[in-house]
């Protein structure tokens, strides 16, 4: 069952502090996840998980995960420019950008972060920066479909990113004329993939790229990029992911495939953003407004603007109503948000139990392409992120956007009463 990361008249005392909407994180969960990461794959000496900050760019929240051991995958110049403003240098920065602005790759040049290239035309611009980077990685697309154990996960061939197969041939050797000494392999085939299966069998098909092209130019391959894609169970029906199994599935295709071809010494790296941190971010809202036509609705202060995942991808989050997650589940709602458009539904025909006005809503999973995908339509103005720390205490780590920071990129011909 799913709870919420403190008690009910707890989360009453941090809502008092800090108004609601807010995204709420759990720093405890949020390590302990990490540092089962770093165990699964302790195996591989050069492991190195790189954060994907679109998931959550929080400046606390990504030096948590900094102090874990993580880097950052970065995909344009102002995510770089937040990972050096944190800190972040040379390798512990992985760029994977398409359609990228050629000055993006001459800030992630300057910083010495790894360039991860969309496209086989991206040579022309790596030929152009002021000199030629020493390591790269190459972006894989294997079209048609992506095949595991249990069906069909997706559909590369329907996906904008990568090479084919003859264009990461043709990058390697036109990179190795430019001088590029060492080389990475990456692909990110499937989003959200809750099954200990998906690493494992995407780690075979790169590694087995990658010794056919070392095999066919000689190139170095020192690092296979897995990249995102690793699921959490949204739903409390589905069983999360055993990250043990996956660093052990992608060990056994690292001994089958990357050894024998004397690829054994290179590092497996990743760019994971949900399963770093969805379970561990909740968006904490208030029920302030009731409903019934031909439907019972249930209004939040939060809407899509706080967590669009609902609204567009139809996404599942479960909801509980702090103080009353025994009750009897004998309501169904549809919750909503408040913004004039009808897909702004964080739930429709939930069951839930009966909700009363001021109760606290908390919808869970929230901590990955939650606050980070928010926006500002119907004027809605974007939440604070709340961090409970490891002792138990409350730290606002950003805070509400305010009307005046609505009104800051345009001119007014009056200034705004506030
Ligand atoms: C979005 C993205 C990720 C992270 O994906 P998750 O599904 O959050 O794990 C990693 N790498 C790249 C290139 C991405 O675009």
């Amino acid at each position: 069952m799913k709870r919420s990361f403190v008690s009910a008249q707890r989360l009453r005392e941090i809502a008092a502090q800090y108004p609601t909407p807010f995204h709420f994180y759990d720093e405890r969960g949020i390590r302990d996840n990490a540092s089962r990461l770093h165990q699964a794959f302790a195996w591989n000496p050069g492991f190195r998980e790189y954060f994907a900050v679109k998931a959550n760019p929080n400046p606390v929240i990504l030096n948590i995960l900094k102090a874990e051991g993580c880097g950052v995958d970065c995909a344009t110049s102002t995510e770089l420019l937040l990972a050096e403003a944190l800190g972040f240098r040379g390798e512990e920065i992985m760029f994977s950008s398409n359609m990228t602005p050629f000055k993006d790759f001459l800030l992630a040049h300057r910083l010495g972060a790894i360039i991860n290239l969309d496209d086989v035309t991206d040579v022309e611009y790596i030929a152009k920066l002021p000199s030629i980077p020493k390591k790269l990685c190459l972006r894989y697309n294997p079209g048609g479909n992506f095949v595991v154990s249990n069906g069909i996960m997706d559909t590369p061939a329907e996906a904008k990113f990568g090479m084919t197969r003859p264009q990461l041939s043709q990058a390697v050797r036109a990179l190795l004329e430019l001088g590029v000494e060492e080389f990475g392999l990456h692909a990110f085939l499937v989003s959200n993939a809750v099954t200990n299966d998906y690493y494992p069998a995407l780690a075979r098909t790169l590694f087995e790229v990658a010794a056919e092209l070392h095999g066919e130019t000689g190139a170095r391959f020192t690092f296979v990029n897995l990249s995102g894609g690793l699921g959490v169970p949204y739903h409390p029906s589905q069983e999360p992911v055993d990250v043990m199994k996956v660093g052990a599935g992608v060990e056994q295709a690292f001994r089958e495939v990357m050894v024998p071809a004397g690829l054994g010494s290179a590092a497996v790296v990743t760019e994971l953003g949900r399963f770093m941190l969805a379970p561990y971010g909740q968006l904490i809202s208030t029920a302030i407004r009731r409903k019934e036509t031909h439907k019972s609705y249930i209004g939040l202060d939060a809407c899509a603007v706080d967590l669009m995942r609902p609204a567009i991808y139809k996404a599942y989050h479960h909801i509980t109503v702090a103080g009353k997650e025994e009750h009897p589940h004998d309501h169904i709602y549809d919750v909503v948000g408040g913004l004039c458009e009808n897909n702004d539904k964080f739930a429709i025909d939930r069951r839930l139990p009966k909700i009363e006005i001021g109760d606290l809503v908390v919808i869970h999973d929230t901590g990955a392409h939650g606050y980070s995908m928010g926006y500002n339509y119907n004027g809605r103005l974007r939440s604070a992120e709340v961090l409970l720390r490891t002792d138990g205490s409350t730290e606002l780590i950003r805070r509400a956007e305010t009307p005046e920071d609505y009104f800051a990129t345009v001119e007014l011909p009056q200034s705004v009463r506030l």
